[in-house]
């Protein structure tokens, strides 16, 4: 028997069988060492008769004392088994299994595993597992014992013996794909022990080795392979050196946050260093992350270099250009605006300027990386918004520069341990911490019953001068049990007059968007009807109620993202979320969006519910759901994989290199080899 047997190989799996296997992804006989326990029970601790306690479950060994009786009692079939040890004998028995009455040998040693029970005064054993004390190891008792998770016809005791079969009986080498030095360094415990101990440990220290080993080697490979995806291991190299400037010259409103100034300060550091900056800043949204980039794109520019901000919308775009210009117009620094809808004249100005070097900060979409924008001297670049973008997109917009120094921000608040494996290739600052005077947006969610109060508070709010989002899932109305954005603009206009509603969508001429979001920025109307075009980014500080219909259209995540549109200042906000589901699930998020304002909880439990796999759609970064590692809890040996990642090739033998190589293209589906070489 191999590794790479179909799973039919194995004694006692015919097609029945293998078809139950099939239902647990279970195709091969690798496939089946590599199903690991979803839990474990320890069933170490062999008791002597005397010792039990009724009400307890426990392993205990003892001999048969007489053959079993198959025994009818008020209707019921009952098995009945007497054994025996030092201590004494028990009765065991089993209802409905008739046959196990041929199973036992008088005089042979068992050992069982089974709930005690206090049967009038007597104690006796019921349905317990049970195995033959032989020469070999135990399986199902006498240790600990893994527990798996289960198909229909598939049993604890089955899945337990095959594997321990298996393991004892494979022919060919469970190889060992970490290199040498690296199992050294990290005190990794070897590949088949590790196996072996995962489904049956010898202890709970070595428990924890093995599954140490193999959580470092699933998160090696996901790591290895997504930097390969990436074109590029991370390498320093060197980078622009800035000069430090004097930024009170910008003369900001505010004082920085402490997280600002420490994310600040770990960018300037990274640019002063000689090394190219790879930087990722993560906060949750409304943390404040654009002046970070105003002041840092500052100080490139000071330096003398050219800097790109790239966002993943217009409006976003056109709202960053508005921010920086405010800023830099009156120092004298040209900035301009470059997205797709502008005319060729247009673009072909700006590329005029940008290749002249005239125009020193460039805002802009994607329209960025196009073929026709030649930059003088890029020395900085930033993305905004970076889950929205792809890693090539990223790649393209630093190959505009000579090794240009990058900053990438989110404000989709990724667990740690995930940023570190999707952003692995970049440094982390987190800014933890909100703008001072910030409240909780209060939330509620309610029934499309409750559609006059929520009228009745537009009202309220728009009296007091502040602003509202009303968030719709579709533009048109297709879909009749969707609210769309141009009919209930309509309606609401009847509605609330004499207030103002105004509408947005991503249909419209980007012309008229900019009209739109900068009216509304400018308190000219109170109500804006929208689509999703204003989930990320966009920044009103007036507006301190957002409505969300349909709220069960929408992801956790991107509800918190929306809800982040209200609160950016120190008026009181809500979120209104509307929703008539009757779906369990759908309403448990939202009443999660209700419980807490705090994105990283949120994100978390966006993971739980959809798992890794499809938040952040991992599978089109070439991720594969996990088999052991957890993205929670194996944060510290997250770290040690990151630096392992960086393989030093001089320590490795040429066949190290190949099995890496090997599994690599496993891994990424590739058909040839030399992935590492
Ligand atoms: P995000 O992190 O979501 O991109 P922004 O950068 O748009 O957040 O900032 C949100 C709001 O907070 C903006 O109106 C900004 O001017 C304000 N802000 C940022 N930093 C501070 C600060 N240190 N003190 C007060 N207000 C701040
Ligand atoms: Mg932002």
């Amino acid at each position: 028997m191999f590794l790479d047997d179909p799973i039919s190989k194995i004694k006692n799996i015919g097609e029945k069988r293998a078809l139950l296997f099939s239902k647990l992804n279970i195709f091969t006989v690798r496939g089946l060492i590599e199903y690991y326990p979803r839990d474990y029970e320890d069933r170490g601790n062999i008791k002597k008769i005397d010792e039990l306690i009724a009400g307890e479950s426990n392993a205990f060994i003892g001999k048969v004392v007489s053959p079993a009786e198959n025994l009818l009692i008020n209707g019921k079939k009952i098995t009945k088994l007497i054994f025996k040890d030092e201590a004494g004998k028990l009765e065991i028995i089993w209802f409905n299994m008739f046959f196990l009455k041929n199973v036992f040998v008088k005089g042979q040693e068992y050992i069982f595993y089974g709930k005690v029970t206090d049967k009038f005064g007597r104690l006796r054993v019921e349905s317990p597992e049970y195995e033959l004390v032989s020469g070999g190891g135990l399986v199902n008792a006498g240790r600990i014992v893994p527990v798996y998770s289960l198909t229909h016809g598939l049993s604890q005791k089955f899945l337990r013996t095959t594997i321990n079969y298996v393991l004892e009986n494979i022919e060919d080498d469970i190889a060992d794909v970490m290199p040498n030095y690296i199992r050294e360094r990290y005190s990794l415990m070897d590949k088949k022990p590790a196996i072996t101990n995962i489904h049956f440990p010898e202890s709970e220290s070595a428990f924890f080795k093995a599954r140490g080993r193999l959580v470092f080697e699933e998160l090696f490979f996901m790591q290895a392979s997504l930097i390969k995806l990436k074109g590029y291991i991370k390498n320093r190299v060197d980078g622009l050196v800035f000069k430090e400037v004097d930024i009170s010259t910008l003369d900001l409103p505010f004082a920085l946050t402490n997280a600002q100034e420490r994310a600040l300060a770990e960018i300037i550091s990274d640019e002063k260093s000689g090394y190219a900056m790879n930087r990722l800043v993560q906060g949750d949204v409304g943390s404040g992350k654009t002046v970070i980039a105003l002041i840092s794109a500052y100080v490139a520019i000071k330096n003398g270099y050219q800097v790109c901000l790239m966002a993943p919308t217009e409006v976003l775009a056109n709202q960053h250009f508005i921010y920086f210009k405010g800023y830099f117009d009156k120092l004298g620094i040209k900035t301009e605006l470059l997205v797709g809808s502008l005319t060729k004249r247009q673009k072909n100005s700006i590329y005029f300027n940008i290749e002249s070097g005239f125009t020193k900060m460039i805002i802009g979409t994607h329209a960025i990386i196009q073929s026709g924008v030649r930059m003088k001297n890029l020395g900085y670049v930033i993305t905004d918004e970076q889950h929205r973008f792809g890693v090539g997109q990223r790649r393209d917009l630093t190959l505009k520069g000579n090794n240009p120094h990058v900053l990438v921000m989110t404000a989709t608040p990724i667990p740690r341990t995930l940023a570190l494996i999707l952003y692995g290739d970049l440094d982390i600052s987190i800014i933890d911490e909100m703008p001072p005077g910030r409240q909780n947006i209060d939330t509620f969610f309610v029934t499309g019953k409750y559609l006059p109060r929520v009228h009745n508070f537009i009202r309220e709010e728009a009296e007091k001068g502040r602003q509202i989002y009303i968030i719709c899932p579709s533009i048109d109305g297709e879909n009749e049990q969707l609210k769309s954005v141009l009919s209930y603009t309509e309606v609401l206009a009847k509605e609330l007059s004499p207030l103002k509603v105004n509408c947005l969508h991503g249909k419209m001429k980007q012309d008229e968007k900019n009209l739109i979001m900068d009216g509304f920025s400018k308190n000219l109307f109170s109500v804006l009807v929208s689509t999703t075009v204003i989930e990320v980014g966009i920044n009103v500080k007036n507006a301190t109620l957002i409505i969300i219909e349909n709220a069960e259209r929408f992801g956790l995540s991107q509800l918190h993202q929306l809800r982040g549109r209200v609160g950016r200042d120190s008026h009181k906000s809500y979120c209104i979320l509307i929703s008539d589901t009757k779906n369990k699930y759908s309403k448990q998020r939202l009443q999660m969006m209700v419980q807490t304002n705090d994105g990283f909880a949120i994100s978390e439990m966006d993971l739980k519910l959809r798992g890794p796999g499809e938040f952040f759609g991992l599978k089109q970064h070439g991720i594969q759901e996990l088999k052991i590692a957890n993205i929670y809890k194996d944060m510290e040996i997250l770290k040690l994989v990151s630096e392992a990642v960086n393989i030093d090739y001089s320590l490795l033998s040429n066949e190290e290199i190949v099995r890496l190589d090997n599994e690599l293209c496993k891994i990424l589906d590739y058909e040839s080899n030399s992935v590492f070489l």
